[in-house]
């Protein structure tokens, strides 16, 4: 299979051919198209098996018609640590570079003048660590009620690192009809309660 075959645009197909990849690896090739058709997924996967590319790369095609608003971000990421955030924002500025699309990365330990100007700007992809995310919230410079497309990425270690109660009041801030995409490396009674409770009717993809 190869990446023609996912349903992506050309502008993003060509994107990726310039990074070099050649083939999909099995969790992108598994779960874009179900992301290209809006529908809910669960992906299991560890780091390593391109599965930041499996969500960022659909989530550039989906937000390619629209236009970002002042504080009104049109999808979210969350991530656990700084640098799955940093790697997911890589990721849209190298596949994104024909979409032109705006984003703000939003983590802790940076100033929050930069991030605040960012948001008034307006943004299409928010990608943020829940702290940080609910802190710039708290503070009034957020409105989460355009958010189409929620990323959970790497649930599993959110929830080693106590990040689930501001995980789960920052999905209370979403608007319920949403797409989301659920990520995880392992999967327990606690995973799949949460993924119950932040999806609907979702695609699993396992790799
Ligand atoms: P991830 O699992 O998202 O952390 O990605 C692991 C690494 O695989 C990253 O360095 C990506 O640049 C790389 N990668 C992602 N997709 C592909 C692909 N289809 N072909 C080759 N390398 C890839």
């Amino acid at each position: 299979m190869s990446f023609a075959d996912l349903g992506l645009s050309p502008e993003t197909l060509k994107a990726v051919a310039e990074v070099g990849y050649t083939t999909p690896t099995p969790i992108q090739e598994q779960a874009i198209p179900w992301v290209l058709m809006g529908r809910d997924v669960m992906g299991i996967a560890q780091t390593g098996t391109g599965k930041t590319a499996s969500f960022t790369l659909p989530m550039i095609d989906i937000l390619a018609n629209g236009r970002a608003k002042a504080r009104m971000p049109r999808s979210l990421i969350i991530a656990p640590t700084r640098e799955l955030a940093n790697q997911a924002a890589e990721n849209f500025t190298l596949y994104g570079k024909y979409h032109k699309l705006s984003m703000a990365l939003l983590i802790g330990g940076e100033s929050f003048t930069e991030q605040e100007k960012a948001l008034d700007r307006g943004v299409d992809v928010l990608i943020a660590t829940p702290g940080r995310l609910l802190d710039l919230f708290d503070r009034g410079r957020i409105l989460l009620r355009d958010v189409k497309v929620l990323v959970i990425d790497e649930a599993d270690r959110m929830l080693d690192m106590g990040f689930i109660p501001d995980v789960e009041r920052i999905v209370s801030l979403l608007p319920p009809l949403r797409q989301t995409l659920f990520f995880s490396a392992t999967m327990d009674d606690q995973i799949s309660r949460l993924a119950d409770a932040f999806l609907t009717n979702p695609k699993e993809v396992r790799v």
